[in-house]
C-alpha cells in the first residue's frame, strides 16, 4: 500500500503535484482517467502537499507512521534437541546439496556438545559412522 494516501475528498485539482518541492508527486492521464502518482524515494515528508490541499484530502499520518512493514516470511528450523530457532529453512535450500546433508539443525550449545561427543567417540560423525 502506498504511504501517500488521499481520502474520498480528493477532487483531482493537482495542487499537491504543483507544489511538491521534491517532485515526488506526478499524475498520469490515460483513457480519460487521471491517476495521481507518488514516489517515496523522492518524498521528503515535508507535508507541503497536506498543507496546500484545498480539500483536506491528504492523509498525511500514513507518511509518518512509525511502523514495520512485513517484507517476506520464511519457515524456521529449530534445534532438534532444545527447540531453539537456529535458521530459516530457505537458507538450507539455497545450499549445495552435499553441504545440506551435513548441516544439522542444532543450536550453538548443542552443536558444541555434539562435536565434543564426536571427539570423545561417543557420537558418530555426521554423514558417516565411527571407524
Ligand atoms: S491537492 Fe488534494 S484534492 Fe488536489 S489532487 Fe492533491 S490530494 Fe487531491
Ligand atoms: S510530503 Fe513533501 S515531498 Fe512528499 S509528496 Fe508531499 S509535498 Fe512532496
Amino acid at each position: 500500500m502506498s504511504y501517500f494516501q488521499v481520502n474520498e475528498k480528493c477532487n483531482g485539482c493537482l495542487a499537491c503535484v504543483q507544489n511538491c518541492p521534491a517532485r515526488a508527486l506526478d499524475f498520469r492521464e490515460v483513457g480519460g482517467v487521471q491517476t495521481l502518482l507518488h514516489n517515496m524515494a523522492r518524498c521528503a515528508r515535508c507535508a507541503t502537499c497536506w498543507r496546500v490541499c484545498p480539500q483536506d484530502a491528504v492523509e498525511f499520518q500514513h507518511m509518518i507512521e512509525n511502523r514495520w512493514d512485513e517484507v517476506v516470511t520464511h519457515a524456521l528450523v529449530r534445534c532438534r534437541v532444545c527447540g531453539e530457532v537456529v535458521y530459516a529453512e530457505s537458507l538450507t535450500e539455497s545450499l549445495d546439496a552435499k553441504v545440506r546433508e551435513l548441516v544439522e539443525p542444532l543450536c550453538g550449545r548443542h552443536k558444541l556438545e555434539q562435536q565434543a561427543g564426536m571427539l570423545s567417540g561417543r557420537i558418530p560423525a555426521a554423514g558417516g559412522g565411527t571407524k
